[in-house]
């Protein structure tokens, strides 16, 4: 069965989508009660986000673009120190997408939400001509509660240090095998990162910011905080977890590991003192997370190689790869 322009009408079709696929599925009160908005109760300060996803193939090796759209956005709240709790999705869907695909996809945003305790409350579904989008694009947005306050890119100052949570690069390799046709067993990073962050809260670290090393990767991250606090980093080299997988495929393709997107991993600057214990904590997770660097005085992002040698990371440019998320 294919998705008909009929889908996104607003009559019988389109109920039948909403109650068949999007209700079963993403179930909670406040959805199914089919009001105009969906009404919510909050105290406190709110961490609330927006999101749209594109990715190009729809799915590869450890996801989709319904896990992706979920984890980014839940991701950027989990950043602020928020507990992702209400999401609204829109679909955008080219007619001719197969009902199995979007069922498929619908699915896998299910249980990724399950995992963090999240709910769609509100959503939107439009079925464009053949050619106006790809299959299927999707924008979520994000709101929850923040756990931990004065979490900013502008805090960091000299003498923090900075934590990666596992190897990096894995997202972006993978979408670029995906497309160039070469087969290889390298998964995704693509997760909700609530549970590290909350576990960081629960820890009591000086958190100072975190951030998801999304497109442009940890070398975006990295001169994104340097330009914010106006401060110097500095990254040794062979602290960095790469896989060798990634490692072997950014040498074919001619691709920087840190300039390569991420979907699960992210960085964290914290007081000197809460290191080690950060670390720690970060290796339940995955025991690649490292602490890569610290914050000096200065204005640029800078590479120290193990021989004592130093390079500047600058912003990645350009459009390494599009449709990545
Ligand atoms: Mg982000």
């Amino acid at each position: 069965m294919k998705i008909t322009l009929a889908y996104g009408g607003g009559g019988e079709e389109t109920n039948k989508l909403i109650n068949d696929l999007f209700y079963k599925n993403f179930k909670n009160d406040i959805l199914v009660s089919a009001e105009d908005a969906a009404v919510i109760s909050a105290d406190g300060k709110l961490a609330f986000t927006t999101d749209s996803f594109t990715v190009s193939p729809l799915f590869f090796n450890g996801g989709d673009i319904g896990k992706l759209s979920i984890a980014g956005t839940c991701n950027d709240v989990a950043m602020m120190g928020g507990k992702p709790e209400f999401l609204t999705c829109g679909f955008m869907i080219e007619e001719g997408l197969s009902f199995d695909e979007l069922e498929r996809i619908v699915k896998s945003m299910s249980e990724e939400l399950k995992k963090v305790g999240a709910k769609i409350v509100a959503g939107d579904t439009k079925v464009v001509p053949a050619g106006s989008v790809d299959k299927i694009f999707i924008n979520t947005s994000g709101i929850g509660r923040v756990l931990k306050d004065n979490i900013s890119a502008h805090n960091l100052k000299p003498g923090d240090k900075i934590i990666v949570s596992r190897d990096i690069g894995r997202h972006g390799t993978v979408i670029m095998a995906h497309r160039y046709g070469v087969d290889t067993d390298l998964k995704s990073d693509c997760k909700v990162l609530w549970d590290e962050v909350k576990a960081l809260i629960d820890e009591g670290i000086d958190i100072k910011v975190m951030r998801d090393a999304t497109r442009g990767g940890v070398s975006a991250v990295l001169n994104e905080w340097s330009k914010a606090s106006s401060v110097g980093i500095e990254i040794e080299e062979d602290k960095i977890p790469v896989s060798d997988e990634v490692m072997g495929l950014c040498e074919i393709f001619g691709f920087e590991p840190m300039d390569l997107a991420n979907e699960g991993t992210f960085l964290v600057a914290v007081s000197s003192e809460d290191a080690k214990k950060a670390e720690k904590v970060l290796k339940r997770f995955n025991d690649k997370a490292s602490i890569i660097g610290e914050v000096v005085e200065g204005e640029r992002v800078v590479l120290v190689s193990p021989w004592g040698t130093k390079r500047v990371i600058e912003l990645p440019k350009g459009e390494l790869l599009p449709r990545i998320c």
